[in-house]
């Protein structure tokens, strides 16, 4: 079983932080009773799954992979979680990720880091690289993982595997450990783009308990499967394909777009001009959020507390200094920079500004294709610790990812190819609610 697998390899993966062994059992038996029984399954029925651990799960730890939550056990379920379960899909566990989902490379974990199965000397990727090695070795047979400035999408590329980012709103994110609430999404990691999409389909739609959740039709993604490319115009943004791409992944890219043509799409490269402006301004944005999301660790209420305090500020003080990696503390001290008064127009409302500027981008692009395609990242997975002391280097990591959760579009990153024997993701970019297309469109090339 999969429970053996797991035994087998993450000792070497090292994707899961948490085997819920008993759980998946007696979850297993239940849908062998109900086979036995004669009665219909659903599609996710009896399929293990595995969850980054961000995503709040009842009675089974949760931590974020943070010394502030290492002992948390949530009192409710995410409504993801919810859903999957109400589904019958099996719960393996939970994963491995960057410290508050602030990270390229799943390094920034409080416990360990995940190794990237194709090279065990490479990373997965991050925040969600637990999410992504384990369904690239097997572990599982898809996971969730929460993207907010690409950690979906880019540990989906370094491990070749297929993640999605949904549109902003279309999945619940009650429940999911906010990191930073405007950008944030759950979306699925599976080693296709059929099985994506059946997972999407039962974790989509409106939620009364997640106020920015959007009501809307859902629609049978799996049906947008059949179709093919005729005559669909995919855009190719040039500012994606400037310095620092890697000549390897562009020629991957490059033969991607040929596939493309050959299968009758348009390709014509188009321009996004904001591009160079969403990464500062994402990291204005996304520390800005975190530092107000953060607040509520205080060693009162639950999580971490220090051992000896002198009062209660003091108690505050050492909580949080004992209890945050320096990734997470270096995030609380730039957004709390930028919101502050004197600063919030320099910063925060001038990133706003750019935000809009971006989605006016994507917006018009859009009048003219039906997708964008980029590389998901400008490079493959790259070595445990190369880029650990150097936080800008890893932050451009993420710069091909990064502009999407400033415009809420959804996108998609499948394999492609490879270099040097590591996989290369492509990135697919739509519009708003047109997860079924980028489905379509990367069945078509699969
Ligand atoms: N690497 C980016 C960051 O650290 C994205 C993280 C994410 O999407 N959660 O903010």
């Amino acid at each position: 079983t999969m429970l053996h697998r797991i035994k087998h390899i993450d000792p070497e993966v090292k994707a899961f932080l948490q085997v819920t062994e008993d759980l998946a059992l007696s979850q297993a038996t239940q849908v062998d009773e109900k086979i036995a029984r004669g009665e219909a399954i659903g599609v996710l029925e009896g399929i293990p799954m595995a969850l980054k651990d961000n995503l709040s799960t009842e009675g089974i730890r949760t931590t974020c992979s943070s010394k502030m939550l290492e002992n948390f056990i949530p009192p409710y379920n995410a409504t993801v979680v919810e859903k999957l379960r109400d589904a019958g899909a099996v719960m393996l566990g939970k994963l491995n990720m960057d410290e508050f989902a602030m990270g390229s490379s799943t390094e920034n974990s409080r416990f360990f880091a995940t190794c990237n199965p194709w090279d065990l000397e490479r990373v997965p990727g991050g925040s969600s690289g637990g999410s992504a090695a384990s369904v690239a070795s097997e572990e599982a047979v898809f996971t969730l993982g929460s993207d907010t400035g690409g950690s979906i999408r880019q540990p989906a590329s370094f491990c070749g595997v297929v993640g999605l980012k949904p549109t902003y709103g279309a999945v619940s994110r009650f429940g999911l450990i906010a990191y930073a609430s405007s950008l944030d999404q759950i979306g699925p990691i599976t080693k296709t783009v059929e099985d994506n999409a059946r997972v999407l389909e039962e974790i989509v739609g409106h939620d009364r308990k997640d106020s920015t959740s959007v009501s809307f039709e859902v629609p049978n993604y799996a049906e947008f499967l059949a179709q093919d490319v005729k005559g669909l115009r995919i855009g190719v943004p040039k500012e994606y394909f400037a310095k620092g791409l890697d000549e390897g992944v562009k020629k991957v890219l490059d033969e991607a777009l040929a596939t493309y043509q050959r299968l009758g799409a348009i390709v014509e490269e188009c321009s996004l001009p904001h591009t160079e402006y969403a990464m500062p301004a994402y990291y204005l944005i996304a520390t800005a959020e975190a530092s107000s999301n953060l607040a509520r660790y205080d060693g009162v209420r639950y999580g971490y507390r220090t051992e000896e305090a002198e009062d209660v500020l003091n108690l505050f003080k050492k909580t949080r200094s004992e209890g945050f990696g320096s990734e997470v503390k270096a995030r609380i001290m730039l957004g709390t920079y930028a919101l502050s008064a004197g600063y919030y127009d320099a910063y925060y409302l001038k990133a706003q500004k750019v935000r809009t500027l971006i989605q006016n981008d994507f917006n018009k692009a859009f009048d003219q294709f039906d997708v964008l395609l980029s590389p998901t990242a400008p490079t493959t997975a790259f070595k445990i610790g190369e880029k650990s002391g150097d936080p800008l280097t890893m932050y451009l990591s993420d710069v091909c990812t990064v502009p999407i959760n400033l415009a809420g579009i959804p996108s998609l990153s499948l394999p492609a190819g490879f270099v040097e024997g590591m996989p290369v993701g492509m990135q697919l970019m739509g519009r708003p609610f047109s997860e079924g297309t980028l489905y379509r469109v990367a069945h078509a090339f699969e």
